[in-house]
């Protein structure tokens, strides 16, 4: 059901901040930002190869983002996997019995469709499922 690792999500206090690392040490480069209003984040997309680094930046303190580093601090947030149909792919992840916490898709930053699987069904890890056309 996977194609490859489509992004890697990391919450981050401040997208300029950050890539500093990102950019200056790594030598990635911004492919520009985003703001996805429905999720109060904005995102940083630097590609890498065939993938993808995704700094999230919250836009308020209400956001997913800002309640992860309150409680976790900066850090991986998120893995998202390519599936070619997104629809399928939640189908199957609930016939498996796996938590979904979208059950239908919904918009993500660059026109994707994504769905989030609860972290307790994953061994703790946000996995995000991912379909570009
Ligand atoms: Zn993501």
């Amino acid at each position: 059901m996977v194609l490859k690792i489509d992004h890697i999500g990391i919450a981050v206090n401040s997208i300029e901040d950050s890539l500093k690392f990102y950019e200056n040490v790594l030598g990635l480069k911004s492919a520009g930002t985003e703001v996805v209003a429905e999720q109060k984040v904005r995102v940083a997309f630097l590609p890498t190869g065939d993938s993808e680094v995704e700094l999230l930046e919250a836009t308020a303190e209400d956001s997913p983002i800002a309640k992860y580093i309150a409680k976790n601090g900066e850090g991986v947030q998120h893995i998202a996997y390519r599936v070619e149909n997104i629809e399928a792919a939640i189908a199957e992840m609930k016939a498996q019995g796996m938590r979904m916490i979208d059950e239908t898709p919904r918009y993500g930053a660059g026109g994707a469709k994504i769905a989030f699987c609860h972290p307790k069904s994953t061994g703790g890890v946000l996995v995000e499922l991912c379909q570009r056309d």
